[in-house]
């Protein structure tokens, strides 16, 4: 059976004294965890994180966005040279708040991956349904169009990718999918990912949203629901180790 990953997303939460605290506790219980595990922290705390970390931890350093640009004036950008010099192993791309809030397109998305790829960090790409476009019957077109995106530009690479289904209605507000909604779209994922590349078995697709400690093993013990994209539950130490021990 394929490991499954589990990357924890403190958006844009945290401090030094809390994050020594937090990767304190995660790292006290560390030896329970056999999957692979992530956390996916502010820009500013990579250094802390990492140096918290040490080396052969069974955390992996993330990063929660990485520039579309590889250098240049793009005051406020953070390149994916300069996320590799700090030895991060994954980027979350395309997550929804930075589609919303920065207006990010499908197209930044797609070269943001090609960036990530080309330093050897791998983009967990995000992709998912607002509660009008299910309501709506839109889901399947709307994750399919944004995976389409990001295959169309980076072709048979697609498959170091990781890709995490997160529906917008279920982040941060409690609302998980129910683990067959959940499955449902992660085959429809999965099949995309199939018709194009030999290799998309072992792409992960990640569900995210509202994922915690008591419904964890219920989604993550569905076919194609490789592992999880946690936010809130991930800067709770107990929830996301529980989480990490249901995906051991
Ligand atoms: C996320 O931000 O990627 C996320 C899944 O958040 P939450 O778990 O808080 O819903």
């Amino acid at each position: 059976m394929k490991r499954k990953l589990i990357a924890g997303n403190w958006k844009m939460n945290g401090s030094l004294a809390a994050n020594e605290a937090l990767v304190a506790q995660l790292l006290a219980e560390a030896c329970v965890v056999s999957c692979d595990a992530a956390l996916c922290v502010p820009a500013p705390y990579l250094a802390q994180v990492r140096a918290l970390l040490g080396e052969d931890s069974p955390f992996s350093l993330g990063a929660q966005n990485v520039s579309q640009h590889e250098n240049g004036a793009f005051t406020g950008d953070v390149s994916a040279t300069m996320l590799k010099d700090f030895g991060v192993r994954y980027v979350i791309v395309g997550h929804s708040e930075r589609r919303l809030h920065q207006g990010e397109s499908d197209t930044h998305v797609a070269i943001k991956v090609r960036r990530a790829l080309a330093e050897g960090i791998t983009p967990i790409v995000c992709v998912g349904e607002s509660l009008a476009e299910r309501e709506g019957g839109m889901t399947e077109l709307v994750v399919k169009r944004q995976l389409a995106s990001v295959i169309h530009l980076n072709g048979h690479c697609i498959s170091e990718i990781v890709v995490a289904y997160e529906p917008i209605w279920a982040i941060g507000t409690g609302k998980t999918a129910t683990p067959q909604q959940a499955q449902d779209v992660h085959a429809v994922l999965r099949a995309q990912l199939k018709a194009a590349s030999d290799h998309a078995d072992r792409i992960p697709i990640l569900y995210g949203g509202s994922m915690n400690a008591a419904n964890a093993a219920d989604l993550l013990a569905q076919p194609d629901i490789d592992g999880g994209l946690i936010g809130g539950a991930s800067l709770k130490a107990p929830d996301f180790l529980t989480i990490l021990k249901a995906a051991s």
